[in-house]
């Protein structure tokens, strides 16, 4: 997508939870736990993937994309589909995207990857970087998007 910036990949931390399941120093369950929220996510915002499920192997990864932000209101911490995102991107300034990826077979789930969409992206293009830089420590930690979830859901 045209705006996104300030992308955080986290395949790092998805192979070393999936070395620790293999190594049995965590139980399938406690990677396999995907909530009712999350998988009704998938079933209706989700993206399929052509990507098999690392566990199960039986059925392809769904991506689920949650979106953050003050400008968003009520709908923070809602899941949408890439083409809501896109048009999201060209209607606000900024918001924040968590991926999350499921498997609807096993209910393996971990986070993917975060970004930021929006129009202050198309703002000069200009690759310079250094503004990027000053803005990312104010950027949520993944560790709270369960949390905002939950209180966005009351
Ligand atoms: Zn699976």
């Amino acid at each position: 997508m045209r705006t996104q910036r300030q992308v955080v990949d986290y395949s790092l931390r998805k192979r070393a939870a999936l070395r620790d399941l293999l190594a049995a120093r965590v139980a399938r369950y406690d990677v396999c736990d995907a909530s009712p929220y999350l998988k009704n996510a998938a079933r209706f915002h989700g993206e399929p993937t052509e990507e098999r499920c690392p566990i199960c192997r039986s059925e392809n990864l769904v991506h689920v994309h949650y979106i953050y932000g003050d400008e968003l209101k009520q709908s923070a911490g809602q899941a949408r589909t890439r083409a809501e995102l896109s048009v999201l991107a060209m209607t606000l300034r900024e918001f924040q995207v968590f991926v999350v990826e499921v498997c609807p077979g096993c209910d393996w789930n971990h986070l993917v990857e975060q970004y930021l969409l929006g129009r202050d992206g198309l703002a000069g293009g200009v690759d310079d970087g250094s503004e990027q830089e000053a803005v990312s420590g104010s950027s949520a930690p993944a560790g709270s998007a369960p949390r905002r979830r939950r209180e966005a859901q009351r």
